[in-house]
């Protein structure tokens, strides 16, 4: 489907100093040559500024990885969507570290869903399964809650990006089979149909993320429903990004 420009995006997680994400983006030089793809970048909020001024008029968009979603306030600690608008234009919500370990559940990712919409902020949706509930056969279940609590009582942007993101092949060397993530993603497309019509569901890219290299990325890229990939571990190495951008562009 040409009219889905695919996307590359790279979640570099808590990795990083200043003067490491300055030489990645020195190894990152001309990626933006690439042509027919997205290229995203999510460091961390201390590293945003950093990567932005390197990528600085090139195609190249900046993300975070998570923000709150209340524009300003006593939450200590916490980055506004208001602040991250500054000097990203893309967001992360929900990823599934988010919601393992900082007890991020369905009504507040709806939240900061809304917030980044409302600032003007790309929102990159993860959503996905955990090992236990694909051995019990709730993926579909898990999918279809998570999809329908973030959209729930709001209108959606236009930009809505979607990642499927099986936890148990995050950081795992495993990735799921191109297969499986075909299945889901097809999943999550009908889901979005009910909520926001075909018409703009057929325009919304759904991405695979999990255990993405440059070896298998072509063979996730090539599935009618998968456009693109949101790549962690070997989004740290220049030269893995790079041909991992090379091949989705080449398989869109
Ligand atoms: C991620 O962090 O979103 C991710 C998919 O990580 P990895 O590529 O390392 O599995």
């Amino acid at each position: 489907m040409d009219y889905r420009v695919p996307i590359s995006a790279a979640n570099w997680k808590m990795n990083m100093t200043n003067a490491e994400a300055e030489a990645l983006c020195d190894g990152l030089e001309g990626i933006d040559d690439i042509g027919g793809v997205e290229i995203v970048i999510a460091p961390g909020f201390l590293q945003l500024e950093t990567v932005a001024r390197a990528f600085e008029g090139t195609k190249v968009w900046v993300a975070g990885q998570n923000m709150h979603s209340q524009p300003s306030g006593a939450f200590t600690g916490e980055v506004s969507p208001t602040q991250l608008a500054q000097v990203a234009s893309w967001v992360l919500i929900g990823h599934s570290e988010r919601r393992q370990y900082f007890c991020e559940d369905d009504e507040i990712i709806q939240r900061k869903l809304a917030a980044a919409q409302l600032h003007g902020l790309t929102p990159i949706l993860c959503v996905g399964e955990s090992q236990e509930e694909r051995e019990n056969r709730r993926t579909e279940a898990v999918l279809s809650r998570q999809v329908r609590a973030a959209l729930a009582e709001q209108p959606v942007s236009e930009d809505l990006v979607v990642a499927y993101e099986p936890v148990w092949a995050i950081g795992a060397g495993e990735p799921a089979t191109p297969q499986q993530a075909q299945a889901a993603a097809a999943h999550i497309r009908a889901q979005l149909e009910e909520l926001i019509g075909r018409e703009r569901t057929e325009r919304t890219r759904i991405l695979y993320g999990g255990s993405v290299k440059p070896e298998n990325v072509a063979d996730f890229a090539r599935e009618p429903d998968v456009d693109g990939a949101l790549v962690g571990g070997a989004s740290l190495d220049a030269d893995a990004f790079i041909t991992i951008t090379e091949e989705i562009a080449a398989a869109g």
